[in-house]
């Protein structure tokens, strides 16, 4: 178990300031260990090494699977335009630029067109690629939010190398109806997902977390992996 003090708190929540800044930058997604530590202060480096260091199974998750950490594909496309309609502000709202290697990207575009044709509407991606040291960011992001509590956190996100985000051979999307929707954790009453369920896995999709799932992470209606057969 791991335990925090005031100081590593204090460090703590000005490195959350400074993360949440970094996450708002175009390329954060993809973005190096190097990269990451360059940004930090010894202290600040020590304090995301200390969270990244968690052991999962002191928290009551049985099944991690680590994949590792490994290099940022090559093959990336940029999805840049991407857009929902949000029924609270009655507007067009942008999402943050996504990004997925060529061949899982191709596979989605289908799986849009195909939903398209069912639904009338479709899907857009809320969150493709990340790289093991941006998952790190959004983990220790969540964990201060959280309020340091590390079972919280590991119920709704893993620990760098160990995300399908991250792992281009098993590569996983959050998906979000391009209508837009209030909360996401209601995904699973949508006709959308419906559809996925039924005709995902003729494109290359699974849902990775389904209710109940033996890894001991949360039911997410909105996460789908892609694996080439
Ligand atoms: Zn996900």
């Amino acid at each position: 178990m791991l335990y925090f003090s005031i100081i590593e708190k204090y460090i703590g929540a000005e490195l959350y300031k400074k993360l949440l800044k970094l996450k708002q930058d175009f390329h954060a997604q993809l973005i190096s260990f190097n990269d990451l530590y360059a940004f930090l202060s010894r202290e600040e480096k020590k304090l995301i090494d200390k969270v990244c260091s968690v052991e999962p199974k002191d928290y009551g998750k049985k099944h991690t699977v680590f994949y590792g950490i490994r290099p940022i594909p090559k093959n990336l496309v940029a999805i840049a335009n991407q857009t929902y309609f949000s029924a609270n502000n009655k507007k067009i709202i942008k999402v943050k630029t996504q990004y997925l290697p060529k061949l899982v990207f191709t596979a989605f575009l289908k799986i849009k067109k195909a939903m398209r044709k069912d639904l009338g509407k479709s899907i857009n991606i809320t969150s493709g690629y990340r790289s093991p040291a941006y998952q790190a960011v959004i983990l220790f992001i969540t964990f201060f939010e959280n309020k340091w509590n590390v079972k919280k956190t590991l119920w709704r996100l893993t620990l760098p190398g160990c995300s399908e985000h991250g792992y281009s051979l098993r590569q996983a999307i959050d998906v979000a109806p391009e209508n837009g929707i209030k909360n996401i954790k209601d995904f699973n009453k949508t006709k959308e997902y419906a559809w996925l369920l039924q005709y995902a896995k003729k494109f290359g999709f699974s849902l990775s977390y389904p209710k109940d799932n033996k890894f001991g992470v949360m039911f997410e209606p909105w996460h789908w992996r892609f694996e080439k057969n």
